[in-house]
């Protein structure tokens, strides 16, 4: 007896129905259809294609048709891990499913502590704009935490996943009175979700219309809650005295917050949010999206980041950590020609040397080898730390690129996790 069956590569569809068929037809010789073409956007199989398969009694799968394709390969691993648990496929969680597919083509060897993964606490959402079709796909993403999550950091190899509020979070919620309270809320979400997975820690959400209070807010979420730190999305925008302000934080009053993070000894997290509104953007045919992530995101994080080293903060704060996300938005990059720059104009420029004693630059967001180089020759591995922008990129994707970068392995155990471990005084869990 055979049948026809189509089988995903997708968690929300988890392929429920097509197991249970399976599972009912036992030994039998089965017809699978495999659409491969969306949801294997790593695996280099692009094709719609029919596979006969027969599971016989010893649990190996005999094929028919298409032997040795990788597909036929697929199926049959798929039901050989089903035999090895020695259980049903029936009583598979969608999780178990998931790994045991993604398995064939081999899980992430590479343990990792993930930094950049975010997501939209339940008080949150309705603050929440959605400026393109892309980031509103990524919604039931960035509000789940219990299924998908997990299953995509089992495949990544990620033993902990740092989770931080989406951009923009508190940081454009005028008036500052609901960027204070929301911050609050927020965090103590936060640390609810986080203490229902050990795998979970926390960035705190800083209210940073308010120095003062940004810093008490940090203090109670490490001292407290155990929070991995801070981040912050950019410049703030809660003031309502100012709206049209942009606060960078080079006010002395935020040497509170500063000297906060140094004796606390964690770092403080800079995340791109948008870039500001200007005519460049907003009038320049075929210009607008740049304003975002493709550009505007790391321009304006650079930009923000040059605002504290040229104000002083951490000449005042020598042991000021903070770390900067997508290879280290842009800053790298310019920092020799930045100090060259004011050399020659005769004023004082140590952005390159402030970035090697306090930055640390992260990979997410990017999969690009070249990139990656330039950025280790700058910082060194000691200061570089995976993560992965989870749900905006493919973390899976992400992590076979980390994976397969040509570096070291005592660099890349640095980047992956170690450096982490040391900077949060973390560890990999137990379970
Ligand atoms: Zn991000």
């Amino acid at each position: 007896m055979s049948d026809s069956l189509t089988l995903y590569y997708n968690h929300h569809a988890c392929a429920q129905h097509v197991v249970k068929r399976a599972v009912a037809h036992g030994n039998t010789s089965v017809e699978v259809e495999w659409d491969v073409s969306e949801p294997w956007r790593s695996v280099p199989l692009h094709i719609k294609r029919t596979t006969h398969y027969k599971n016989n009694r010893n649990g190996k799968v005999e094929m028919r048709g298409e032997s040795g394709s990788p597909v036929c390969k697929l199926v049959a691993c798929f039901f050989f891990l089903c035999s090895m648990k020695k259980k049903t496929m029936a009583t598979w969680t969608c999780e178990e499913k998931v790994d045991a597919l993604y398995g064939r083509f081999g899980k992430s060897a590479i343990p990792k502590i993930a930094i950049e993964e975010h997501i939209i606490l339940p008080s949150q959402l309705k603050h929440v704009h959605w400026p393109s079709p892309v980031l509103k796909q990524r919604q039931a993403d960035l509000l789940e935490y219990e299924t998908k999550r997990p299953s995509v950091m089992r495949q990544a190899n990620i033993k902990i996943s740092i989770l931080s509020a989406f951009s923009d979070g508190v940081q454009a919620l005028p008036p500052c009175l609901l960027s204070k309270s929301s911050a609050k809320k927020w965090n103590d979400e936060l640390y609810a979700i986080a203490k229902t997975n050990p795998r979970f820690k926390c960035f705190a959400a800083l209210p940073m219309c308010d120095a003062r209070d940004a810093a008490d807010e940090m203090r109670r979420c490490c001292e407290t809650m155990g929070f991995c730190g801070a981040l912050i999305n950019g410049r703030d925008t809660s003031s309502e005295n100012e709206e049209s302000y942009s606060n960078r934080y080079v006010d002395p009053a935020y040497d509170e917050l500063w000297k906060t993070a140094v004796e606390l000894d964690l770092p403080i997290y800079i995340h791109p949010r948008m870039a500001d509104s200007t005519p460049f953007f907003d009038e320049t045919p075929n210009c607008a999206m740049l304003r975002g992530s493709p550009w505007g995101f790391h321009s304006s994080t650079a930009r923000l980041v040059m605002a504290l080293i040229f104000n002083g903060v951490c000449d005042r704060h020598p042991k000021i950590k903070f770390i900067l996300g997508h290879m280290g938005e842009i800053i790298v990059w310019m920092a020799w020609r930045i100090d060259h720059r004011y050399k020659m104009e005769g004023r004082k420029s140590n952005v390159l040397a402030t970035l090697k004693r306090n930055f640390y630059a992260t990979v997410s967001g990017w999969m690009d080898n070249t990139a990656f180089t330039h950025v280790q020759s700058i910082m060194g591995s000691e200061r570089i730390m995976y993560a992965s922008d989870y749900p905006m990129e493919d973390t899976v994707e992400h992590a076979k690129w980390f994976d397969a970068l040509p570096i070291d392995d005592a660099d890349k155990r640095l980047i992956a996790y170690e450096n982490a471990m040391r900077l949060f005084k973390i560890d990999f869990p137990k379970t």
